[in-house]
């Protein structure tokens, strides 16, 4: 029995989950989507993911054509339908079929989209020994444009930033705002450790409001763990003590080297095991059954 794939209320097996090519989520890049976890059976922040997901489509002046608790009733029957204790859910709402113009109002119904898949993570070597990153030139969007905080299907400024990160050998990469002070990674947040404190670009730097981002403000905050979300320079990334990035896919990883100078003492350091261990705590418990 293969995966099953939800779209607008009807399964389908994964060869015969298909939109149309008049759907302006293809054409244009047009709609918004979510990622997000399952733990051994507790789907991990739906809440937070499911807000997030109304706040995108809100700001594009996108109506999802279902109430959140009917989305999140059908993200729990889809998990269901394919047995699954531990997965990745990407959920998605298009614009809908429209005309091959730009014009959002010939597009009658958004097309809501569930897939749940097998979680791709980073390989157990970089988790254990951290990733290099650089920074690269593609800057993060300006709030003027595709704010950074919408989760939105046009992925292109990111895809750019990640062959770059390609072409220099690494896996990510560290994007500046137009000002040149740090955002994010491509598709991850970015934290830094100096003494007992830890550091994180504020939202209005240009960066997604992470939901993982999220968890670990709250760890530290119930650990006593200084957070400051301070805007921040590669000067002061150079001179952390130690860095990790956080996301869905991702979790929390450690980065032992940037722009080639190492960080730290250039192995994954004890603040950043500290709060893998309290983020996997949280995992087995903040959670909803599916
Ligand atoms: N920044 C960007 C650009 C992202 O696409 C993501 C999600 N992959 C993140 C940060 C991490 O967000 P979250 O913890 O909600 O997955």
């Amino acid at each position: 029995m293969g995966l099953k794939i939800y779209i607008d209320g009807k399964y389908y097996q994964k060869e015969d989950a298909k939109v149309s090519v008049f759907d302006h989520g293809l054409l244009y890049g047009d709609g918004v989507f979510e990622g997000i976890r399952t733990y051994d059976g507790l789907i991990f922040k739906l809440k937070e993911h499911i807000d997030r997901l109304y706040q995108s489509a809100h700001a594009i002046m996108l109506e999802i054509p279902m109430a959140k608790d009917e989305m999140v009733e059908a993200v729990k029957k889809t998990l269901r339908e394919n047995e699954m204790k531990d997965a990745y859910i990407r959920l998605i709402v298009t614009r809908g079929i429209g005309d091959l113009g730009l014009d959002p109002r010939k597009c009658s119904k958004p097309t809501v989209i569930i897939i749940t898949d097998k979680i791709k993570l980073y390989s157990q070597e970089f988790c254990e020994k951290g990733l290099e990153i650089v920074t690269i030139s593609t800057q993060r969007n300006i709030h003027e444009s595709v704010n950074p905080q919408i989760k939105s299907l046009n992925y292109l400024n990111n895809i750019l930033a990640k062959v770059e990160a390609i072409n220099a050998g690494v896996e990510e990469a560290i994007m500046l705002n137009s000002e040149g002070y740090v955002a994010e990674c491509t598709g991850d947040n970015i934290f830094m450790v100096k003494g007992d404190a830890l550091y994180t670009p504020p939202i209005h730097s240009g960066v997604l409001r992470g939901i993982t981002r999220g968890a670990v403000i709250d760890i530290a905050h119930l650990k006593e763990i200084p957070i400051h979300e301070e805007v921040l320079t590669r000067y002061d990334l150079f001179n952390a003590d130690e860095m990790f990035l956080t996301g869905t896919a991702a979790e929390i990883i450690p980065v032992i080297k940037m722009d080639r100078r190492k960080i730290g003492d250039g192995k994954p350091g004890k603040m950043t095991a500290k709060l893998i261990t309290e983020f996997h705590k949280l995992t087995k418990v903040d959670g909803v059954r599916f």
